[in-house]
């Protein structure tokens, strides 16, 4: 089904590793409760520590780009989401992009903000995350992606503790984040943080930031394939 890798274990220039490939609710960001299709990407260079998806680190299946496009218009999505893992961490993303654009999609693309998104078709809703110390990999944060970001795309936060929302809160100034993107999304981590808790501090600062419930985590308990 699509798997191109030759005899000789050479992989044709095509391909991507893919986890799944999946019709579900987004359950994050500004198409929060859609359906949309997701591709989820295999491999990720960071290792956050609150990560949800670490069956995406490993395996997967090699696809050709016709493939995946295949699967993902079987279910006549209006949107599809691109993830991982790190899906950047795959240069034939970039590709894969463009083409789920031209066949006339809304695609987003969640990246860690740990690599460039200088490449990335301007079409391409850019979902980018800032990672918070508490995250594990503040380091791996990339700030040269700021200035690509546009009016189109969103920034995300995931908050795991008063720490965290505090050193959101500067970036949020220091880069004007506010005013170069639709949307800045201020996630609590699952599990670590009261959504309460943080619903509280952003009105008791009254900062113009989204809060962001994961959908998913509540509808399937992150179950893999939602
Ligand atoms: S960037 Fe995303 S996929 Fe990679 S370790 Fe962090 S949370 Fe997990």
């Amino acid at each position: 089904m699509g798997a191109v890798a030759t005899a000789d274990g050479v992989v044709a220039a095509d391909t991507l590793r893919i986890t799944e490939i999946f019709y579900s609710l987004q359950g994050e960001a500004r198409t929060v409760g859609l359906p949309t299709v997701f591709v989820r990407l295999t491999g990720c260079p960071l290792r956050c520590l609150y990560c949800d998806t670490e069956y995406a680190f490993h395996g997967g299946e090699i696809m050709s780009l016709e493939h995946i496009a295949d699967q993902v218009a079987a279910h006549k999505p209006a949107y599809v989401t691109v993830t991982g893992g790190e899906p950047l961490a795959q240069p034939n993303c970039l590709p894969l992009l463009s083409r789920l654009c031209d066949q006339g999609y809304e695609v987003s693309l969640e990246t860690s903000g740990a690599m460039s998104v200088a490449g990335v078709d301007p079409r391409v809703v850019k979902v980018l995350d800032l990672k918070t110390p508490a995250s594990g990999e503040v380091a791996r944060n990339d700030y040269g992606n700021v200035q690509y970001l546009t009016p189109n795309d969103q920034v995300k936060f995931v908050i795991c503790d008063r720490g965290d929302y505090e050193w959101a809160r500067f970036k949020l100034d220091e880069y004007t984040l506010g005013d170069r993107v639709s949307d800045v999304l201020f996630s609590p981590s699952h599990e670590q943080l009261a959504p309460r808790e943080l619903a509280e501090w952003i009105l008791g600062d009254g900062l113009q930031v989204r809060l962001q419930l994961q959908l998913h985590k509540y509808l399937w308990d992150d179950a893999p394939g939602h």
